[in-house]
């Protein structure tokens, strides 16, 4: 049995960034970028107004003053003539500043007669305008490799003059569920049965990771069946997670069908509540993970666990789990003989709380839902007051 950080560690090591691929840059959306992105121009692009208003030179306004209106330069025209000293263009944000000036005064704080304007406050040189190259160089790198594709980022790389990106490709994961007694909803279930929770779910996680997923079913507890689905799933897979099996008990074969298929264990139990047993394997560059049947044992390991690795191979180069303190809602008397993870709540009122929620153990995903967090308790015996900051994944 070895301890979570140790756990981890050894996971991660194995799980590195897959290779590259590069796709349109409207389904880069989440992928992490395998490249640096330098700008292919001056950003703005020439020196602009940014706001509806009047170019001046600033040297004519350290007094109020009467300026004439010279021309209008609406967006996307360009000014034909210099301001020259006591006169003014009218010019709308975004507009190249014209020649001669070096200011603009918003619209709302002139007034302005016929063919003149007057400007009643002292202007600065460089008020309300952004000079060429401000915001970003040509040649410069505006989007580092390694940084992940949010919309911003989206946004960013399209003004850089991006329609296509280098990231890293997405993990393939096929999803095995295991066990005689494991219907899939829309059957009938007879006593002794229970419903797949946990296929549907760890599809839906991996999916929600940025994965390929491929679900493969439900194996039943015996060699052939589990041979005939493990095999299914190396086939083509990058990740294999099951589901169920992995314990010591008589139908629990997951473990050795995965040794016969080629699979090296690198650990079969971490000291955790819920799902201590936990297996991990590797077959050459294929991760394996054998997830506890209990629904919730699953959830939890998937998260501190399957999910680091799959940001890990997209090319996260930080792939958590990462556990912030935050002020509990409420006390809290916990005796645990292992560290454990319970869900919980996070609560916005004027700073954010979070509240352990109610469960009744590792089979209750009614305790999971609506939780959007889980709190790590050490073991042993620990009493903690309302606002006692305790480590807290968001999930
Ligand atoms: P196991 O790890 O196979 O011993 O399963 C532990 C518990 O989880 C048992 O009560 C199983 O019935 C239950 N279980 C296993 N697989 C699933 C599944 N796919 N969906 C829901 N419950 C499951
Ligand atoms: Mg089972």
């Amino acid at each position: 049995m070895i301890e979570i950080p140790n756990a981890l560690e050894i996971i991660l090591r194995h799980a590195g960034p897959l290779p590259t691929e590069t796709v349109p840059l409207n389904l880069a959306l989440s992928r992490v970028l395998a490249e640096s992105v330098a700008s292919d121009i001056d950003s703005p692009p020439y020196t602009k107004a940014l706001m509806d208003g009047y170019a001046v030179r600033s040297a004519d306004c350290t007094a109020p003053a009467t300026l004439t209106i010279i021309e209008e330069v609406a967006a996307g025209q360009v000014a034909t003539r210099t301001v020259e000293a006591g006169q003014a263009t009218r010019i709308m944000t975004g507009a190249p500043i014209p020649a001669g000036a070096d200011a603009v005064v918003p619209h709302e704080q002139t007034e302005s007669t016929g063919n003149t304007v007057r400007v009643g406050r002292p202007v600065r040189a460089g008020e309300s305008i952004l000079p060429r190259a401000r915001e970003m160089r040509l040649g410069e790198v505006v989007v580092p490799e390694g940084t992940r594709v949010t919309p911003q980022a989206i946004g960013l790389l399209a003004t850089v003059g991006r329609s296509s990106v280098c990231v890293h490709r997405r993990p393939r994961v096929a999803i095995l569920a295991t066990g005689d007694e494991v219907v899939e909803a829309g059957n009938p279930l007879t006593l002794g049965q229970i419903r797949n929770s946990n296929g549907p779910m760890l599809v839906a996680m991996a999916d929600h990771a940025g994965a390929v997923t491929e679900y493969l079913g439900i194996a039943r507890d015996n060699r052939e069946s589990l041979k005939t689905l493990v095999a299914r799933g190396l086939d083509n897979a990058d990740v294999l997670v099951l589901a169920g099996g992995v314990s010591a008990g008589k139908f629990d074969l997951v473990p050795e069908v995965l040794a016969a298929a080629g699979m090296t264990a690198h650990f079969h139990k971490v000291r955790m509540k819920p799902g201590k047993p936990l297996l991990f394997g590797t077959r050459g560059n294929q991760l394996v993970f054998g997830l506890p049947g209990n629904p919730v044992s699953s959830f939890v390991g998937f998260e501190l666990f399957v999910r680091p690795a799959l940001r890990k191979m997209m090319g996260h180069s930080q792939p958590g789990p990462t556990f912030v303190p935050l002020p509990l809602a409420a006390a809290l008397a916990t005796q645990n003989n292992r560290p454990t993870y319970v869900p919980a709540q996070i609560e916005k009122v004027d700073a954010l709380r979070v509240r352990v929620r109610t469960s009744f153990g590792s089979a209750d995903l009614r305790g999971l839902l609506g939780a959007d967090a889980l709190v790590s308790l050490p073991a042993g015996t620990v009493e903690y007051a309302a606002g006692d900051a305790i480590p807290t994944l968001m999930l």
